[in-house]
């Protein structure tokens, strides 16, 4: 049982892939020009233009077919992919980054502050490409789509969300791309001084967006299997089911609330250890 629960505590990318992240998942129109070409869990989101394609996230790299398949049965071709960019500093969102880059040749685009944990992953001893590094508030723009890169820190310090406006039957929406707001594992918490202000400022800042389509990297983050569900099922007339303000603020709370948890267990076992080491 505490071998289990050790385990629970380590960071996913210790045992590689888990089990199912990268099964198929039917690919789709969100809204507009923006498509969700990912895994079962890992989000990876087509953005389609007169002058090519815009990809946001590579995840694995043993993802990149499943991604690549996907944009083809939506009718695409992956080597339209002009730009990619790179999701945050962990394995599940830029482990593919170089075989996209093979393939497509596309321009990749990299948090600057993420820049040297994202160059740590090199599947096959390839090095990891980057064309460009982007700051807070920069943007990436292609065929008259624009996408403007937010600061979210602490999951990773370069954690970036993206938002870009989006049209459907005469209205306007405001699509956020949320980085990740997990701090449930605070694995890093020795080597990331700060990180407990950083994910507070994070919370923080992510109640700021007018967020009107809720998406994120990972596809249980905002609720992706039910909305599909929904959408199948949708009728002229019925609501976008990615349109959910009200999900995205309570998943706000729900992951600040968890963050605060595993900072109050990880508090609490710190203090014991401490004690310990006085009665030696
Ligand atoms: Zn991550």
């Amino acid at each position: 049982m505490r071998q289990f629960l050790l385990l629970a505590l380590l960071p996913l990318a210790a045992f590689g892939q888990p089990n199912g992240w990268n099964d198929p998942f039917p690919p789709h129109k969100v809204m507009d020009n923006f498509y969700y070409v990912g895994t079962k869990e890992l989000a990876s989101f087509l953005i389609v233009t007169p002058q090519g394609n815009i990809l946001m996230n590579s995840n694995y790299e043993a993802s990149v077919p499943v991604i690549k398949a996907n944009v083809e049965k939506l009718g695409f071709k992956f080597s339209d992919t002009k730009i990619l960019i790179a999701g945050h500093a962990h394995p599940d969102h830029v482990e593919g980054d170089a075989l996209v880059k093979e393939l497509t040749g596309a321009q990749v685009v990299v948090g600057r502050v993420d820049e040297a944990k994202t160059k740590e992953f090199r599947p096959g001893g390839k090095d990891h490409p980057i064309d460009r590094l982007v700051d807070d508030g920069e943007t990436v723009t292609l065929g008259g789509t624009t996408l403007t890169a937010h600061s979210m820190p602490g999951h990773t310090r370069g954690c970036l969300a993206w938002s870009t406006s989006l049209k459907e039957n005469g209205k306007t929406y405001y699509a956020f791309i949320e980085c990740s707001l997990n701090g449930q594992f605070l694995q890093t918490l020795d080597n990331y001084p700060g990180i407990v202000e950083d994910f507070r400022g994070t919370y923080k800042k992510a109640r700021t967006f007018p967020v009107d389509v809720f998406l994120s990297s990972h596809a249980s983050f905002y609720g992706l299997a039910a909305k599909y569900e929904k959408l199948q099922k949708r009728g002229p007339g019925d609501p976008n089911p990615f349109v959910d303000p009200q999900g995205y603020q309570a998943h706000v709370d729900e992951y600040e609330k968890t963050f605060e948890a595993a900072l109050a267990r990880r508090q609490a076992q710190a203090a014991q250890s401490k004690d310990l080491g006085k009665e030696k």
